[in-house]
This record gives C-alpha cells, sequence and structure tokens, in this order.
C-alpha cells in the first residue's frame, strides 16, 4: 500500500475517473445484453444497427463518442447519447465515492456496488425488470461483506426485514411490486443491516411517490407507464451508503429524543 501513498492525490483521483469511465462503458454492455440474456464477454462492442464491429480507438470512453460526432464510423447511424451519459455517470459516481471513502475496503465494495446501481436503473427504467443475474450475485455479496462489516446478525435481520416487507407488499397489493423489487431490497438489507434498509426504503418511496406525482399531474401519464421503483430505490441506496450514518443519527437525535 505504501506506493499508493506516494502517488499525488490528484493523479490518484483522475485514474479513479478513468477507471470510471472503463466501468460504466461495461455497464453499457450489461445494460444492453442482460435483458436480452445475451453474453456480456462475447462478442466484442459492435454497432447496433450495422453490425460493424468497434475499432478500439473508437471504442474509448467518452472520449470516442465526442470524436465520432455521437454517429457509428461506418453507416453514420446516431449512437443513443445515453451511453456517453452512463459512462460519465459512472465516473462521477466512482470519485464521489473516492472523495468520500478514500481507498479502503468501504470504497472496494462502492466500487461494484455503484455500477451495478447505474445497470439496475437503466435497465429497470427500459424493460420494468431487475435482473436477477444482478441480485442474486447481489445477495451473497450483502451477506459476506454485511457479516464482515456489520455482524451477520445485522445482516441477515436486514435481508429478511427488507425481502419481508417487500414480499408482503407483494402478496397484498397483488403484483404492483416485482419479484427483482423484492430480490432488490433483500440484498440491500444484507449489505446495509436493518436500520439502513428502512432508511433505503423510506428515502425510495418519498423519491418515487414526488416523481409519480409530477409525472401524473404536469406530465398526464396513466399509472402504467409510470418510471418503475428500481431507480428510486437505487437512489435511496446511494444517498444512504453517503449519508446514511448521518442521517440515522439526525432521526434518532430530533425525533426519537
Ligand atoms: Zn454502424
Amino acid at each position: 500500500m505504501e506506493f499508493i501513498q506516494a502517488i499525488p492525490y490528484p493523479v490518484l483521483a483522475g485514474a479513479v475517473f478513468c477507471f470510471g469511465l472503463a466501468v460504466g462503458s461495461f455497464a453499457n454492455v450489461c445494460i444492453h445484453r442482460l435483458p436480452r440474456k445475451e453474453s456480456v464477454v462475447m462478442p466484442g462492442s459492435h454497432c447496433p444497427a450495422c453490425s460493424s464491429a468497434v475499432r478500439p480507438l473508437d471504442n474509448i470512453p467518452l472520449v470516442s463518442y465526442i470524436f465520432l460526432g455521437g454517429k457509428c464510423r461506418d453507416c453514420a447511424t446516431r449512437i443513443s447519447p445515453i451511453y456517453p451519459v452512463i459512462e460519465a455517470a459512472t465516473a462521477i459516481l466512482l470519485l464521489a465515492g473516492f472523495f468520500k471513502f478514500g481507498l479502503s475496503f468501504d470504497f472496494l465494495v462502492y466500487a461494484v456496488v455503484a455500477p451495478a446501481l447505474v445497470i439496475i436503473t437503466a435497465i429497470d427504467i427500459e424493460h420494468q425488470i431487475i435482473p436477477d443475474v444482478i441480485t442474486l450475485p447481489g445477495i451473497i455479496l450483502g451477506l459476506t461483506v454485511g457479516s464482515y462489516t456489520i455482524g451477520y446478525a445485522d445482516s441477515l435481520l436486514g435481508f429478511f426485514l427488507g425481502g419481508g416487507l417487500f414480499y408482503s407488499l407483494a402478496v397484498l397489493s397483488n403484483g404492483g411490486m416485482g419479484g427483482g423489487d423484492i430480490k432488490y431490497i433483500a440484498a440491500a438489507g444484507a449489505l446495509l443491516g436493518w436500520q439502513k434498509v428502512l432508511l433505503v426504503i423510506f428515502i425510495g418511496a418519498f423519491l418515487g411517490s414526488i416523481v409519480g406525482l409530477f409525472q401524473i399531474i404536469v406530465q398526464k401519464k396513466s399509472r402504467k407507464s409510470l418510471i418503475p421503483f428500481g431507480p428510486f430505490l437505487a437512489t435511496g441506496t446511494l444517498i444512504t451508503l453517503f449519508y446514511g450514518n448521518s442521517l440515522i443519527q439526525l432521526y434518532l437525535e430530533y425525533l426519537v429524543g
């Protein structure tokens, strides 16, 4: 670790940002292929319109998109701006995590979780699912890391409390809550423990109702076309990762007394 401490902080931050761009580029592959049950390893990147393979130099996150003017070099079809947005968002999130956690075990866990949250958000908005290939490994990761960071009792409690609450909601609401949401919140509970999983649900429900009301009243959308719950749960998880301790402290001091 000593050689890392010798690296100037801005250089380290820049390296984290570039790493984030690369992870974001892989996140794009996952977002595109996981819902279609395609391999995320093979084949290499290709244009969705003309299927030509993307040249290595045209495959640099963010930079290539800008240089190519957002078009495929072979067929000039417009490439969705979602791709560079996902890359930039992932890089910014990793940089923010680096500022918050430093180079620590917490950052290592965060560097796995944050890109997964980006992928979940994008897939849930487009396909209204949270794939098992993310949530099931997430549950294993949550229970393993949780047992180490918060103890296995709290980890298990968070798992059952989150999963149990959403399962009950699914039964009561007759399908208003999807199986992906249940597995997601069970994984979050296992990682964060019982207090913070309640915070995730509270923040998610709060943001979801505000945006939902906006969509219904201002955009005149029907209940069926609303943004699904996953992105709000992911945002709630992110906020809890950064500010969970302070928010719970505030709650205990001011509201419980
Ligand atoms: Zn093309």
